[in-house]
């Protein structure tokens, strides 16, 4: 059982490493914005409530957020371990999950931040896009379906994009990871459990940074 933490800026590839890992290793991905997403489209409450404040490139709020990772922890699935992406994204979180770990006798194994430029991310993140049948990940200048318009993966063709892709969403989200999340860096810096990736590397590098770091741990833990 591994259980990481995904650090790093809106658009550096943490959900797309998330599923990676979760087919190599079978770690769950437990996705935040994913949850939300779910939530808002089902139009409940707190869905609404969220979908406002998202599309503003704002954090809902920890009270909110704590609850709802509590709730996905306790999964039966998560036994053979989870990756948080997306949470936590403030220093006050951290603490929440640090609670809520210790009373599960759970641990992190470590904390991964996907390191990039601001600057590339804008680009990143406006031209993503995925298709709307298997979730697959697609981008406008960097990364097209061989035929245009079907998905390689799976044949379909409805595709979406999401709503907060916007270049001012953008920005609000860029400013709210360095003032809000950034910080946490430090919090679990303290501790050594930070590591570091390059996130401006192709797609298939950062996952093989990933896998060697999952396998290194799973290996001295036999040892
Ligand atoms: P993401 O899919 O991780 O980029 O998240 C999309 C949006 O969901 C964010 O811009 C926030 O508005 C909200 N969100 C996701 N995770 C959290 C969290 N842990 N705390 C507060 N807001 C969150």
């Amino acid at each position: 059982m591994t259980n990481l933490i995904l650090l790093g800026a809106p658009g550096a590839g943490k959900g797309t490493q998330a599923r990676r890992l979760q087919e190599r290793f079978g770690i769950v991905q437990i996705s935040t914005g994913e949850m939300l997403r779910a939530a808002a489209r089902s139009g409940t409450p707190d869905g609404r409530k969220a979908k406002v404040i998202m599309d503003r490139g704002e954090l809902v709020p920890d009270c909110m957020m704590v609850g709802m990772i509590a709730g996905r922890i306790d999964q039966p699935d998560c036994r053979n371990g989870f990756a948080l992406d997306g949470f936590p994204r403030t220093t006050a979180q951290a603490e929440a999950l640090d609670g809520m770990l210790v009373k599960r006798g759970i641990a992190i194994d470590h904390v991964i931040e996907v390191a990039v430029d601001d600057d590339a991310m804008v680009k990143r993140i406006i031209g993503r896009y995925t298709c709307a049948r298997c979730g697959a990940g697609y981008h406008d200048l960097y990364s097209k379906p061989s035929v245009p318009g079907v998905c390689d993966r799976c044949g379909g063709t409805r595709f979406e994009r999401r709503d907060d892709d916007t270049a001012e969403t953008v920005r609000a989200r860029l400013a709210a990871y360095h003032r809000q999340t950034e910080p946490i860096l430090a919090y679990y810096g303290q501790r050594e459990l930070l590591r570091r990736v390059d996130g401006m590397a192709a797609i298939d590098e950062v996952t093989r940074q990933l896998f060697a770091i999952v396998e290194d741990s799973r290996r001295e833990r036999l040892t």
